[in-house]
C-alpha cells in the first residue's frame, strides 16, 4: 500500500541507540512530511474504521499517531502514559524488560464501559508495552478492537504476544 512504502521510505535507521547494540527505527520523519502523516494514520485505522469510538495513544510517539487516527475518524483520544504523569486515580501495569521493568499507567473513568478502544503505536518490538496497554483498557472496562502499528520488528515474537488476545495490524516490517 501507500502507507507501508512511505513508512519504509521514511523511517530512518539508527544504529547504537539508546544503548550499543540496538538498531533503532526513527519514524519521526513520518510524522513530519504532511502526505505521509495523513496516509499512514488511514492506513493504520482503516481495518478497524466504523468500530471505536477512541484511540489510545502509547507514550510518546503513539500520542501523534492516536491524535492524527482520532481526527481522520472522528473519535477521541486516551493517553497510556509512563509511570508518574498522570494526576488522580490511575490503574498501572508493569511489565518486564530486557533488563529490568517498567510501568505505564491509565486514568479510568473517562469513557462509559465497554466502549470501544483502538491502541496505537510506532514500533512493535516484543510486545511487552502494547500487552500491558491492552491489560490497562480491559481493566478500566473497554473493549480493545485491535493494535495499529507503523512497524513491526521481526523475531521478537511482539505478534505472536498478542494475537490471542487482539487483531495486530502493522503497517510495516522490519528485520
Ligand atoms: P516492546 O514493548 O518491546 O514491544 O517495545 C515497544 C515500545 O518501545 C514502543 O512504545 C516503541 O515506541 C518503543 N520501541 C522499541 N523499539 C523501537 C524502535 O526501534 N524505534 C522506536 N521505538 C521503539
Amino acid at each position: 500500500s501507500d502507507a507501508a512504502a512511505l513508512v519504509d521510505r521514511l523511517t530512518a535507521v539508527v544504529p547504537d541507540f539508546p544503548t550499543p547494540g540496538i538498531l533503532f527505527r526513527d519514524v519521526t520523519p513520518v510524522f513530519a512530511d504532511a502526505e505521509a502523516f495523513s496516509t499512514v494514520c488511514a492506513g493504520l485505522a482503516e481495518p478497524f474504521e466504523g468500530g471505536f469510538t477512541a484511540v489510545a495513544g502509547i507514550e510518546a510517539r503513539g500520542f501523534a499517531l492516536a491524535g492524527g487516527i482520532a481526527a481522520q475518524t472522528g473519535t477521541g483520544v486516551l493517553t497510556v502514559r509512563k509511570a508518574g504523569k498522570l494526576p488522580g486515580e490511575v490503574l498501572k501495569e508493569s511489565y518486564s524488560l530486557e533488563y529490568g521493568e517498567a510501568s505505564i499507567e491509565l486514568r479510568p473513568g473517562q469513557l462509559p464501559k465497554g466502549s470501544r478502544v483502538l491502541v496505537a503505536d510506532d514500533v512493535l518490538a516484543t510486545g511487552g508495552t502494547a500487552e500491558a496497554s491492552i491489560t490497562l483498557l480491559e481493566r478500566a472496562g473497554y473493549e480493545v478492537v485491535g493494535i495499529a502499528v507503523l512497524l513491526e520488528l521481526d523475531g521478537l515474537g511482539g505478534r505472536d504476544r498478542l494475537a490471542s488476545r487482539v487483531p495486530v495490524h502493522a503497517l510495516g516490517s522490519a528485520p
